[in-house]
């Protein structure tokens, strides 16, 4: 099945910031292309204004035994009149040949990898415009992770997934991997039964048994998304309806237990949609995953990727899941074009992460996590320097978007929009984000098109409003901004004077501890004094129980604390954990803590990394390998 083809939508001469807004219930399947200094991606070979790619449609096939993914991908293809040639972004991809679709075999070059960028592929078109490219991923491929049995729940079919973001997906699609390039896709991918695939696509009817003992699976996007959400999952896994339009998938040993923990999922999505309009995706389902997975989940649309880390049994960290739920607006539907404006993904989406949070678990919550997003952004602040450039929300030019502080790029990020709520005022302010989304949806947009929409929409020239806002000095400056909208300074106060007592005379509190949220854990923790002797340490753990947690982000900030004051007895739990867990939030910071260590630590770090080196996703490995010197 093809889509119709759509009228030419290039935006080749101008900014795009004045295309207006889609008409309710249709999405126009080419999104423009933004061709200002400030939408350009550094991280790709494509020259989009050109030609540039339009649909990809993907024939796949996934081969276990040789941890391989191959078949062709068709692609549609726009371009400029007398444009003779389409550059697209492979990274190792091994093309055995591209042809028309009249059947005429197309010369095409592979030009000079470069490192953590991979190489063009340049194929000479002519007047075709639509190719057929036949081609391997490499066993290698960044963007997938093979898992062999053992890694998984279940212990006997093997797994594997990918990871698209930031600009892996071309190491396994033969396409241009850039988020202002969006694209419309389709796939049919045969697997091995029993497995399942799901794909972040709507599944298109049932599997096909093709007799052969494998089975053919089907999905489509009719709207057009970055490419570097196009994800894809195999494994033995079953299905959970939680809705009408939502559900999960997992391994059959974790089901349960995901499912018991999302069962919140339909309020977040209701409370989402009374907020920004619409949810405009058709479902919303997720997988989770098994635990190598690299992040906490991965936005992926209608098929949210999870790590199983967020399942503490009590649902105390399902703010991850309104995360990802919440990139179905900022991030999916407005999407960044440059890696620059990381901000406009991450902050806003997490900006609406706790506005979710508040409808569905009170204020309490929500203001608790937001004392600790804001603790976070201090936190950065204060290390990196107050005017140190990587305290910017829209990276500058000197330094890597793909290496960019979270903290700043999330917290900060969202720390922005609450400080612009608060100025402007609630309803206002909900008003002119939920239009920001309509006027943009399905498109591409920067930094720039944010802060003017803003200025058109909503300051529309109020000098007064202006100066109190201080944008520019939030999106270009460094630091905390001194307009900067402060969390309730008693989201903490109880647990906070817990620490100071605990400071001054090591006084635990069992009752006290039970009592607290998630949060308030987490933030007692943090609050620990950070030289902390082993006697204290086994009260510490002895009183509160913090080996025997079922709870990944406090069992992660215990041993970070036990690692970073040398305690032997927490070592074989740290093991443990780096073994089993591949979160990269979790699995940096507690290598990190033991070089930090020195002669005690970096030993026991080298030990522990290989042997878990081999169980991580690439872009841990990335993040772990420069702490110990490990060359890929
Ligand atoms: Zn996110």
């Amino acid at each position: 099945m093809r889509r119709l083809l759509a009228p030419i939508a290039f935006c080749l001469t101008a900014s795009c910031t004045t295309i207006g807004t889609p008409e309710a219930g249709s999405v126009s399947t080419v999104a423009p292309i933004l061709t200002t200094d400030e939408a350009r991606d550094d991280y790709t070979f494509a020259r989009p204004e050109i030609a540039r790619v339009t649909h990809v449609a993907l024939d796949l096939d996934v081969d276990f035994a040789r941890r391989m993914i191959g078949g062709t991908a068709v692609l549609d293809i726009e371009a400029a009149p007398g444009a003779q040639e389409i550059i697209l972004d492979s990274n190792g991809l091994q093309i055995d040949q591209i042809v028309a679709a009249d059947g005429r075999v197309l010369d095409f070059a592979k030009g000079q990898t470069i490192a953590g960028k991979g190489e063009p592929i340049t194929v000479d078109i002519g007047d075709a415009r639509r190719i057929t490219i036949s081609y391997k991923a490499a066993p290698e491929a960044d963007a997938l992770q093979w898992l062999a049995p053992e890694q998984t729940a279940g212990g006997v079919y093997p797994f594997m997934f990918s990871q698209g973001q930031a600009i892996n997906n071309r190491s396994w699609i033969p396409t241009q991997d850039s988020p202002g390039i969006r694209q419309t896709w389709e796939a049919r991918v045969t697997a091995p039964a029993p497995l399942d695939v799901v794909m972040s696509g709507i599944i298109q009817g049932e599997p096909e048994d093709l007799g052969n003992g494998r089975r053919a699976f089907r999905f489509a996007m009719d709207k057009p998304v970055a490419p570097y959400v196009i994800a894809i999952a195999a494994g033995n896994i079953d299905y959970r309806a939680l809705g009408q339009r939502s559900g999960v998938w997992a391994e059959p040993e974790t089901l349960p237990a995901a499912a018991a923990e999302l069962t919140d999922t339909e309020a977040m999505i209701d409370a989402a949609e009374a907020l920004y309009g619409p949810y405009r995706w058709g479902r919303y389902d997720m997988i989770v995953l098994p635990p190598s997975f690299p992040y906490g989940g991965m936005e992926n649309p209608v098929m949210t990727f999870l790590t199983p880390t967020f399942i503490a049994g009590d649902r105390s960290l399902t703010g991850l899941v309104a995360h990802e739920l919440a990139h179905s607006w900022s991030g999916n539907l407005v999407t960044y074009a440059s890696w620059r404006d990381g901000w406009l993904n991450e902050g806003v989406t997490s900006y609406i992460e706790n506005r979710i949070s508040e409808v569905v678990f009170g204020k309490t919550r929500a203001a608790q996590e937001r004392a600790l997003s804001y603790a976070a952004v201090e936190g950065a602040v204060a290390q990196l320097g107050e005017n140190a450039p990587g305290t910017a929300l829209r990276t500058p030019d000197q330094l890597d978007p793909l290496d960019y502080d979270s903290s700043i790029t999330y917290d900060k990020g969202a720390l922005f929009l609450h400080t612009l709520e608060s100025i402007i005022g609630r309803e206002r302010f909900d008003m002119w984000l939920r239009s920001w989304f309509d006027r943009h949806a399905f498109q591409p947009a920067t930094s720039a098109m944010f802060l003017a929409d803003l200025r058109e929409n909503l300051v529309r020239a109020d000098a007064g409003l202006e100066q109190r806002l201080m944008l520019d000095e939030w999106v270009y400056g460094t630091g905390i901004p001194a307009n900067v909208a402060r969390p309730d300074p008693t989201a903490f106060a109880t647990v906070d004077e817990a620490a100071r007592a605990y400071g001054v005379d090591r006084t635990l509190d069992r009752q006290a501890w039970d009592g607290w949220s998630t949060a308030e854990r987490m933030r007692f923790l943090q609050e620990l004094p950070d030289e902390l002797s082993a006697d204290e340490l086994a009260r510490l753990d002895e009183t509160l129980g913090l080996s025997g947690t079922g709870n990944s982000e406090v069992q992660f900030l215990w041993l970070q604390a036990a690692l970073e004051n040398r305690y032997e007895p927490a070592v074989p739990q740290a093991e443990a954990f780096l073994m089993r867990v591949g979160r990269n939030k979790f699995v940096q910071p507690l290598f990190k803590a033991l070089v930090d260590e020195g002669d005690w630590g970096r030993p026991i770090a080298e030990r522990i990394y290989r042997s878990a080196r081999p169980t991580y996703h690439s872009f841990t490995r990335g993040q772990v390998d420069p702490l110990l010197g490990v060359e890929d």
